[in-house]
């Protein structure tokens, strides 16, 4: 603080900023090695706080991977959808959408017929519950839509 006090302009003599290029007082330019001889005061504090120690994020990162390993329902996933039975699974779709298409009704319960056919010719390839959903759900929204198209054409 002392050396501060004695960092004056040699112009006018007025006190200046430490690090200042121009005294605030004439105007007139600070010589360089008189801003050289006094460096600003915040400049070691600004160093510690503005860098963050290298490495410091992937080290918060690395639990939380850490703490989600294989996630066990990938397995459940596989037993459940019959990726490989294309019949069974396109009548299942084709099942839910039949409520939206009237078309996909006939469609989704023969797709279920030959997914439940090929289910019980190979019983690794499974989708036995997804053909059966196929061919249940298309035979009640072709009830549906018969019936809303007998509705319209009675009265
Ligand atoms: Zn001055």
């Amino acid at each position: 603080m002392l050396m501060n006090s004695l960092f004056l302009c040699p112009a006018c003599k007025a006190q200046l900023r430490p690090g200042a290029r121009f005294c605030s007082a004439c105007g007139s330019q600070v010589p360089e090695q008189l801003i050289a001889a006094a460096p600003p005061q915040s400049a070691p504090l600004q160093e510690q706080y503005t860098a963050p120690p290298p490495g410091s994020l992937p080290q918060y990162g690395m639990p939380y991977a850490q703490q989600n390993p294989e996630a066990p329902r990938s397995e459940a996933g596989y037993g459940l959808v019959p990726y490989k039975n294309g019949q069974a699974l396109g009548a299942y779709y084709m099942g839910c959408f039949s409520f939206v298409l009237p078309l996909l009704a006939p469609l989704a319960i023969i797709f279920g017929v030959l997914g439940l056919q090929r289910a019980q010719r190979e019983p690794q390839v499974k989708g036995q519950a997804h053909a059966v959903t196929g061919i249940v759900v298309g035979i009640i929204a072709l009830g549906l839509w018969a019936l809303l198209a007998w509705s319209w054409i009675s009265f």
